[in-house]
């Protein structure tokens, strides 16, 4: 069995889950055919949220859908997570347990891996090999990339977020859903959430979310040079990216920052403007499928890693670039 734990939001599994789902099942597909695919969901869940999990997870080629339909689990606590996970692990003789690389998925695979006593490997883009196993991984907020050979019948892996596309599956499947009651420990239920707040709008998942995404860097000028930018962002009814310098001048919220200490995105079209390209800002913004820059600077890296680039002022260039967008659209 290789074993997906998902994570769920409003609109069904999250993009992040149908990640890992996508990489799993790849993996089932080429090195792993003797494994079923098969997926957990922690906590109650109601209709429609129910149907509409139960059908991206077929859409996913899931075939067993493990439910851990209990209501002690119906706030998050990672000891309590991993114990269902672990549960059904154990009893599915499961080769792999893999999650996607978020907060979440992250501190639930770090308990399975000690509770099981297995080797984890974070931030997974790709496998090398699984006799033995050897994955690579992102390291440094996406700047460096590893080699890791894990020992061992069972590991766990977490897959990198926005790294690797969620293709659904070509087959669909219908899958057989298994409710079951873990068996927790008081010490299991010690942690877990009991309040949560609403983001204020617009926050980070608009911007992880978006298909177009328009960034703007220190070549904003001030705190008063987002007109066009955040126009050009309505036109294409995307997000507004920034670079740190503009959160840390105080210029727009932390909320919208890209790449190392700030969100990852992986938008259709990231178009860049007045962004050098540091290192920190291109581990957020680099499975970008399209770039655009906009830089007075032809040789600053986020031109040259760029797709396309216009070289200018994008105080000129953006105003043009919308009224040419106004006249189409109109
Ligand atoms: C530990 C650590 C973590 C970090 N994390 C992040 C992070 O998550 N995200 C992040 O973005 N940075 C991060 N940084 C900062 C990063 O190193 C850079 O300093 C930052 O990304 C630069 O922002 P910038 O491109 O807006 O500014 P600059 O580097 O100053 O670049 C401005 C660019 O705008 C161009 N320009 C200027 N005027 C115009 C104009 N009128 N029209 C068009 N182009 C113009 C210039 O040619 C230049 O290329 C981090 C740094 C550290 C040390």
């Amino acid at each position: 069995m290789i074993l997906v734990l998902v994570e769920t939001d409003a609109e069904g599994v999250t993009l992040t889950s149908r990640e890992a789902l996508s990489f799993a099942r790849t993996l089932r597909d080429s090195d792993l055919a003797d494994h079923n695919l098969e997926a957990i969901v922690v906590g109650p869940l109601a209709d429609p949220l129910r149907s509409l999990v139960l059908t991206h997870l077929g859409g996913q080629g899931v075939t067993v859908v493990h439910h851990a339909d209990d209501e002690r689990l119906s706030s998050y606590g990672a000891a309590a997570w991993a114990a269902s996970v672990v549960e059904v692990a154990t009893a599915g003789s499961a080769r792999l347990v893999i999650a996607s690389g978020t907060p979440r998925g992250n501190e639930v695979l770090a308990h399975v891996s000690t509770r099981l006593d297995i080797l984890m490997a974070a931030n997974v883009i790709g496998v090398d090999g699984t006799e033995p196993l050897i994955v690579s991984r992102q390291v440094m907020g996406g700047g460096v990339f590893e080699e890791m050979r894990l020992e061992g019948d069972v590991a766990a892996l977490s897959v990198a977020g926005h790294a690797l596309d969620a293709i659904p599956a070509a087959m669909p499947t219908e899958p057989e859903v298994r409710s079951f009651s873990p068996a927790l420990t008081d010490a299991d239920l010690l942690t877990r959430v009991v309040r949560t707040e609403a983001k204020e709008a617009g926050g980070t998942d608009a911007l992880t979310s978006a298909r177009v995404v328009v960034g703007a860097g220190r070549g904003a000028g001030s705190a008063d040079g987002f007109g066009d930018l955040l126009e050009l962002t309505d036109i294409l009814g995307g997000a507004l990216g920034v670079s740190r310098v503009v959160t840390s001048l105080g210029w727009r919220p932390h909320h919208e920052q890209v790449g190392q200490t700030g969100s990852r995105i992986s938008p259709d079209l990231y178009v860049a403007c007045g962004i050098s390209g540091a290192i920190q800002h291109w581990a957020g913004c680099q499975s970008a499928k399209t770039i655009l820059a906009i830089n007075t600077d032809a040789d600053a890296p986020m031109v040259t890693k760029a797709h396309y680039a216009v070289i200018g002022d994008l105080h000129e260039i953006v105003p043009a670039i919308n009224e040419e967008l106004k006249r189409r659209l109109a």
